[in-house]
């Protein structure tokens, strides 16, 4: 449930706010300084504050401001004067949306929802990214395990996706036959280098345009094989 903070010295204002987010499933808390909501901003993990301007104590420019210099949560001001919403904005203290009063509850709530939905997705974007190396047309997926060449999936096997995975990351370097299959594969593993000869070529198969002709994995003859960059 997301957690919303109502920072408001007027009672009723407060609670119409309250009572309208609740029914559209927000989890309210209100704090009637500035100062204590500041503190509660700070303390606690909230998804956004809705932020009075005039407060006892600390007043709603400072309240945002120092909200700004520690985190990322969507702000919106509420003001009872248009001129302090302009003079607000005029600041640039990093508030996402603001609000003159007297504004409709359902007016609040649509707000809200919007701010929250943007900032999820903000967010969530940082937070999803999969370990990717890239190079030239080859993207390996190592989160969901996935090779994409030249932007089309291909299927790889879990022993080829983890050698092309491990030439990959560790490009221009030789690596001997008998170090990748100890790399690869575990030592119970029943098999001999020749096993690495035939993931190799089932590899190039799936990455190569040509396989006569590698552009990704080199053979060195007579040593190994290195992914070139
Ligand atoms: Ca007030």
């Amino acid at each position: 449930m997301s957690k919303v903070l109502i920072i408001e010295d007027e009672e009723a204002i407060a609670e119409l706010e309250k009572d309208y987010l609740e029914l559209n499933s927000f989890e309210v808390t209100i704090e009637n300084t500035g100062t204590k909501g500041l503190e509660a901003a700070l303390s606690q993990d909230y998804d956004l504050v809705i932020l009075d301007l005039m407060l006892p104590g600390m007043d709603g420019f400072e309240v945002c401001k120092k909200i700004r210099e520690e985190k990322n949560i969507p702000v919106i001001m509420v003001s009872a004067k248009k001129d302090d919403i302009d003079k607000i904005r005029g600041l640039g203290l990093g508030a996402d949306d603001y609000l003159t009063k007297p504004f409709s509850p359902s007016e609040l709530v649509a707000r809200v929802k919007a701010h929250m939905s943007r900032y999820d997705r903000l967010v969530g974007t940082n937070v999803k990214t999969n370990d990717m190396v890239e190079i030239r047309g080859i993207r390996i997926d190592k989160t969901a395990r996935r090779v994409y060449i030249d932007g089309e999936e291909r299927a790889f096997t879990t022993k080829e996706f983890d050698l092309l995975t491990f030439l990959a990351e560790n490009p221009n370097h030789v690596y001997t036959k008998e170090e990748l299959f100890r790399e690869i594969w575990d030592m119970a593993s029943i098999g001999d280098i020749a096993t690495v000869t035939v993931h190799i070529k089932k590899i190039r198969e799936k990455i190569e345009f040509d396989t006569s002709k590698p552009q990704y994995i080199e053979t060195i003859w007579g040593v190994g094989y290195r992914f070139k960059v």
